[in-house]
C-alpha cells in the first residue's frame, strides 16, 4: 500500500510547485532563526529575495558535516533549545561527534516518512514489526519505532543484541516485519542454527536493511536464508535518520521523499549536476525541518538518481543503493576500492561466507598491501593446506580481476571475523595517511 498517496504520487509540476515554496519559506527561516546560516548565506552575497524557486537551489552554499562539528553541539539548531523536542548524536571517527536537534514537528515528520517507508517496503497497518536496530543516540531504533506507531503496527522494540532471545521472540510472536542491519540479519545466522531454527520456515516476511552499504548478492544471500523479501532503506541521522528513502516492492531504486527533502546528485569535482544514471554525491537539502534544517548538506554517500515514475505508481524520485562514500572508499596503490566490490566477488564463491575484513597497511618501500581476511564454510574447511592454497588462489584470482590491484587472501575459520551487531567495520587502515 501506499501511505501518503497525496505526496508520494504527485504530478511532477505540482511535486517542483510544492518543493519551491517549501524551499522559500526554509530560507527564509533558516536566515532569521540560525546564526550560522545568516553569516553563511550573506557571506555569498545571498538573501532570501534571491530564493524565488526551486532552481535557485545551486545559489545557496553547501553544508559539509565539518560545520555540524565546528559548532558542537548546538550551533546548527534553527530553535531555542528549550523548544527541541529530542536530540541525537551519531559518533564521528574523529573529533567531536554530531548532534542532531528534532522539534516537536520534525519527530512528527519522521513519523510520517517511515510510516511511508514501512509501507512502501510492503507493509500494511496491523503488521508485528521487530525493531532489531539500535535504539538510544542512534537513530535507527526510535526512527523505525515512531513510523510503525504512525502506521498502526505493532512495535517489538528488541533494540540490537541479545540475538537468542531475537530468535525466540520471532518464534513465538511471529513478527511479519524485521528491521536491522544487513549485517545483523547474516550474524544471527550463526545463532539460529545453534538453536535448531529452521530459518527458512522464519516468520519475517519482509526486512527492512540499512546503516550500512550492502550489495545485491547480499540481498540474494539474506533473502534465500531467511525466505524474506529484502529491502534497502536509506537515511542518515543528519537528515532525519531511517525514512530518507526506501525500495518499493519492485526492488528499482529508493524512492526518496522529495517533497521534504530534496535530492541533488553532484559531481563531486564540478558540484554540477551529474547525468541521470550517473554517480554523484548526493546532497539534500530539508524544506520542512524547523528545528536543525539543513541547506544542501553533503551526505558523502554516492548514489545514481532517476526521475522516471516507478511501477509502483510514487512519482519521487528514485535513488540506487549507495554505491560507495566518498570518504570511506580506500584506495590502494592510487585505485579506488570499495568494499563492497570484494563482498560482491565473495558471494559468488560457494566455499566462503559474506563475513571478510579488509586490512591496508604501507610496506616499508612504501608500496600500499591489501589483504582480505575471508571465512570459510564450515563443510569445505580442512587441514589440507593444498586444498586451502587452491580456494584462496581462486579468491585471489577473482577479486584482483574486479579490482585491478594485487590484494593477499587470508583465509580464517568459520566464526573467526569479529561479528558486528551495528554497523560491520570492513576495513582496518594501518597506514599513517
Ligand atoms: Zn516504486
Amino acid at each position: 500500500m501506499i501511505w501518503n498517496e497525496k505526496f508520494e504520487c504527485l504530478p511532477l509540476k505540482d511535486l517542483k510547485n510544492i518543493q519551491s515554496e517549501r524551499l522559500v519559506k526554509t530560507v527564509e527561516y533558516v536566515y532569521k532563526n540560525s546564526n550560522f546560516y545568516k553569516t553563511n548565506l550573506e557571506k555569498h552575497g545571498i538573501t532570501p529575495k534571491d530564493i524565488k524557486n526551486i532552481d535557485d537551489i545551486k545559489k545557496l552554499p553547501m553544508t559539509e558535516k565539518e560545520n555540524l562539528r565546528d559548532n558542537y553541539p548546538f550551533g546548527l539548531f534553527s530553535m531555542p533549545l528549550d523548544k527541541i523536542a529530542e536530540i541525537h548524536v551519531s559518533s564521528g571517527t574523529t573529533g567531536n561527534p554530531t548532534v542532531v536537534g528534532y522539534s516537536k514537528e520534525d519527530v512528527e515528520l519522521w513519523a510520517e516518512v517511515m510510516a511511508r517507508t514501512l509501507c512502501c517496503a510492503g507493509g500494511k497497518p496491523g503488521d508485528m514489526v521487530q525493531v532489531s536496530y539500535g535504539y538510544g543516540l542512534f537513530t535507527g531504533g526510535l526512527g523505525v519505532h515512531y513510523g510503525a506507531l504512525k502506521a498502526g503496527m505493532t512495535i517489538i522494540p528488541c533494540s540490537s543484541g541479545q540475538t537468542q532471545r531475537q530468535l525466540k521472540i520471532m518464534q513465538d510472536f511471529k513478527p511479519r516485519i524485521l528491521t536491522c542491519t544487513p549485517s545483523y540479519a547474516l550474524f544471527m545466522v550463526d545463532d539460529a542454527k545453534e538453536m535448531k531454527i529452521d530459518c527458512k520456515k522464519s516468520s519475517w516476511e519482509i526486512g527492512l536493511f540499512g546503516a550500512e552499504p550492502w550489495s545485491n548478492a547480499m540481498r540474494k544471500e539474506i533473502e534465500d536464508i531467511w525466505n524474506i523479501s529484502a529491502t534497502d532503506i536509506y537515511g542518515l541521522s543528519e537528515i532525519i535518520g531511517p525514512g530518507v528513502a526506501q525500495e518499493c516492492t519492485f526492488k528499482d531504486g529508493l524512492h526518496l521523499y522529495s517533497d521534504v527533502f530534496y535530492p541533488e546528485v553532484l559531481d563531486a569535482k564540478t558540484e554540477k549536476d551529474t547525468k541521470e544514471g550517473t554517480p554523484g554525491v548526493l546532497v539534500i537539502t530539508h524544506l520542512t525541518k524547523t528545528g536543525m534544517p539543513l541547506i544542501r548538506y553533503k551526505t558523502r554517500d554516492i548514489v545514481t538518481i532517476r526521475y522516471e515514475k516507478c511501477k509502483c505508481g510514487r512519482t519521487s524520485p528514485r535513488i540506487s543503493k549507495v554505491l560507495g562514500r566518498t570518504d570511506d572508499m580506500i584506495i590502494v596503490r592510487g585505485i579506488n576500492v570499495f568494499p563492497s566490490q570484494i563482498e560482491h566477488v565473495l558471494l559468488t564463491i560457494e566455499e566462503t561466507q559474506p563475513h571478510y575484513q579488509l586490512i591496508v597497511d604501507r610496506e616499508e618501500g612504501g608500496l600500499d598491501t591489501l589483504e582480505v581476511l575471508v571465512e570459510i564454510k564450515e563443510e569445505f574447511f580442512s587441514d589440507e593446506v593444498k586444498q586451502l592454497n587452491k580456494i584462496s588462489e581462486k579468491i585471489k584470482r577473482q577479486i584482483e580481476s574486479v579490482l585491478g590491484v594485487g590484494v593477499k587472501v587470508h583465509l580464517v575459520e568459520p566464526k573467526t571475523v569479529a561479528r558486528f551487531e551495528g554497523k560491520a567495520k570492513r576495513v582496518i587502515d594501518k597506514r599513517k595517511l
